[in-house]
């Protein structure tokens, strides 16, 4: 489809050649701004908007009832759209390589939305491959929305699917195991059923979904895309018609995302790039030292990369999180401060415990998103929340670092 024929919005009328992602991501959704004379995005907070030609309203209406389509002009209410919003959305399917994106209050409200759109077409049943982030496992799990889901590995999928299957999910590098989908193969094995690839942890930085066949494209905006801990948001990529539908189902249900966390939102889009790419460097340099260290069992990192890092320790867990200085013992992700926190009490805690361990989330597992601090300063503060190190093994860690090729700060780290 084309989006210069779907899409209203003043901010889409420029179209430039393509853009490299450092560049969309400072200027998409900022493309009218100049001509405005104004530098900073402004933040419309208006929940309503005054019109004196009720017909013309009335057929505004008619026509988002019918297509979704973002309405020509002022969108009538706060709740068919918002021009920040808009622009955030915007600047997102620029990312993502979609034709559109659709923004809601929270990751779960942008889940909710697509299962709900499935849903009233009858397409209740739900394909989804272990593990998902613990509350999108709940809502599966549970049928809160009248779904019903059937559990698989990725290789399970085509065997899976039903004439009401509405959905095949899956996410890459998953929460908390940051186990990778080889997500072609999983679109191709869809077939006709839409693909959506929960892409929180990656990021268009290091993968774009819809580049190896996803329909649907979904973030938790909360973590890397505000990147600051201080907006609670969730995001769908699409082609316009699936968004047509996620906007009716948004307008129904109200799951609206805020004028203002929309502005934090674009703003945070801005220094993507420069965020992932920084934090990732430091969160491989974290893995090498982890890898290497006796106190470690096991250390679970993607192959695409990226800042997060799970890691299994043999010693107690919970001392570890009780034990942090710097870095922030909390849930949650991608935010610019490092934080540490335990899956199987916090973040799955709500999945059945043996669903959560069939899944590869031991009890021992720690999960870890790197931060922008100095990685001197983060291992300091790991290396002592680790504990004393096991007497027997020491010498045989220094020859595995060693081996490993460690950097010139590794030495000093582990003569302690
Ligand atoms: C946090 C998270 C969600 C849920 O997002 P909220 O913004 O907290 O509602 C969904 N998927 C993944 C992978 C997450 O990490």
């Amino acid at each position: 489809m084309d989006m210069d024929t779907t899409s209203t919005r003043a901010h889409d009328d420029i179209r430039t050649a393509p853009r490299a992602l450092a560049t969309e991501a400072v200027h998409a959704g900022r493309d009218d701004l100049a001509r405005q004379g104004l530098h900073a995005p402004p933040i419309d907070l208006s929940t309503t908007y005054p019109s004196y030609d009720s017909r013309g309203e009335a057929a505004r209406i008619d026509a988002f009832a019918t297509t979704g389509a973002e309405p020509d002009g002022p969108p009538v209410y706060g709740r068919l759209g918002n021009p920040t919003v808009a622009r955030f959305e915007t600047a997102l399917a620029r990312l993502e390589g979609t034709e559109a994106a659709v923004a809601f209050a929270s990751g779960m409200a942008a889940l909710s939305a697509v299962l709900l759109v499935r849903g009233s077409m009858g397409l209740r049943h739900v394909v989804a491959v272990r593990p998902l982030y613990g509350c999108s496992d709940h809502l599966l799990t549970a049928g809160l929305l009248g779904s019903e889901v059937t559990w698989t590995d990725p290789a399970g999928v085509a065997d899976a699917l039903r004439p009401d299957t509405g959905l095949v999910l899956v996410e890459s590098p998953a929460n908390p195991t940051l186990a990778e989908v080889d997500l072609r193969a999983v679109a191709h094995a869809c077939g006709s059923v839409p693909l959506l690839v929960d892409n929180t942890f990656a990021t268009p930085v290091l993968q774009r979904p819809a580049e190896h066949g996803a329909r649907l494209i979904l973030h938790s905006a909360t973590k890397y895309l505000g990147g600051h801990g201080d907006v609670l948001a969730g995001v769908v990529a699409c082609d316009e018609e699936f968004a047509g539908r996620l906007r009716q189902v948004r307008f129904a249900t109200g799951g609206v995302l805020h004028p203002l966390a929309g502005y934090l939102l674009l703003r945070g889009l801005s220094t993507l790039p420069v965020r992932v790419r920084a934090a990732s460097a430091t969160a491989a340099e974290l893995v090498r030292r982890l890898a290497a260290d006796p106190r470690v069992a096991r250390v679970h990192y993607p192959r695409i990369g990226g800042a997060m890092v799970a890691f299994e320790v043999y010693g107690d867990p919970h001392e570890v999180i009780g034990a942090v200085r710097l870095i922030t013992p909390a849930v949650s992700l991608g935010s610019v401060d490092t934080l540490i926190q335990h899956p199987a009490s916090i973040s799955h805690r709500i999945v059945d415990a043996d669903d959560r361990r069939g899944a590869g989330v031991s009890d021992r597992l720690l999960r870890m998103s790197v931060g922008l601090e100095d990685v001197e300063d983060l291992w300091s503060d790991l290396d002592a929340a680790l504990g004393r190190r096991p007497e027997r093994a020491r010498g045989c860690a220094d020859v595995r670092l060693r081996r490993v090729g460690a950097s010139n700060h590794e030495a000093p780290a582990l003569a302690d």
